[in-house]
């Protein structure tokens, strides 16, 4: 069991990690946002970046840095003198709420901020991370930060059984299976927030986007079934996967 504790830990410090590296928790932000994972084999438990560090931004998070929560939010385990996250209860509440959902991310990333403030639905613009915005994503409207059972469990509301949740002129949260999805997850919801606000800057409110069958149509595909491919699939020993994950994980453990 300590080996899988290990295992968690190291890679939601990755998560963190991973998060300034790919832009949404830098500068101002480089102390905002968390990431956190279900235990596999305990999953009424799980590990999240805390509070109480010498230097609290997510780039400098370690393994032995994370801390252990129940799905109550209480704190179980973690280094001396460690705290949970302020909003621990974004990840309780979901976890409570999704038996499905086994890593949560929450950050302030600037498109989604600003898009969430200006009233603008975010609209299919682009191939990558269409996913996040296939549907209207649901708007928390507050923007104080989560501290209660009764605010965490309104985003887990609001998430329902989708992938994201904006929280008005604050940030967003990703859900998934695993720290990969709810990371990438992010990244792709800021990239399509970023070509939506692009999109009102050039024709205003009411511009073109990806029409929705069209859109769904990306989350359909089946490129390995071709018969250029079925003939080589024989011969080959990885199938190659493409995610951004394994480049970002490896560029930000080496000093782990
Ligand atoms: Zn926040």
């Amino acid at each position: 069991m300590a080996d899988e504790l290990d295992e968690v830990k190291s890679e939601v410090a990755a998560g963190n990690r991973a998060l300034t590296e790919l832009g949404l928790a830098a500068g101002v932000r480089a102390s905002l946002g968390h990431v956190s994972m279900r235990v596999p084999s305990d999953p009424g438990r799980f590990v999240v970046k805390g509070r109480g560090y010498r230097i609290d931004v997510l780039q400098r998070m370690r393994p032995e840095d994370m801390v252990t929560c129940d799905l109550d939010g209480n704190w179980v385990d973690g280094p001396p003198d460690s705290l949970q996250c302020n909003e621990i209860k974004i990840h309780s509440c979901i976890y409570k709420a999704r038996p499905d959902v086994h890593s949560v991310v929450h950050v302030h990333p600037d498109y989604a901020v600003l898009m969430s403030v200006l009233g603008q639905t975010l609209k299919p613009m682009a191939q990558e991370g269409v996913q996040m915005v296939l549907h209207p994503i649901p708007v928390f409207p507050h923007t104080k930060i989560i501290e209660s059972e009764e605010e965490g469990r309104e985003v887990a509301r609001l998430l329902g059984n989708g992938r994201a949740v904006l929280l008005l002129g604050h940030g967003a949260v990703t859900a998934g299976v695993s720290v990969e999805e709810s990371v990438i997850g992010m990244a792709q919801l800021e990239h399509q927030a970023r070509l939506n606000y692009l999109a009102v800057c050039a024709m205003g409110p009411d511009h073109p986007s990806i029409p929705h069958e069209v859109a769904e149509a990306v989350l359909h595909i089946t490129p390995l079934k071709q018969p250029h491919f079925q003939a080589r699939l024989p011969h080959i020993k990885r199938q190659t996967r493409a995610s951004i994950w394994p480049y970002y994980r490896e560029l930000v453990s080496r000093d782990m």
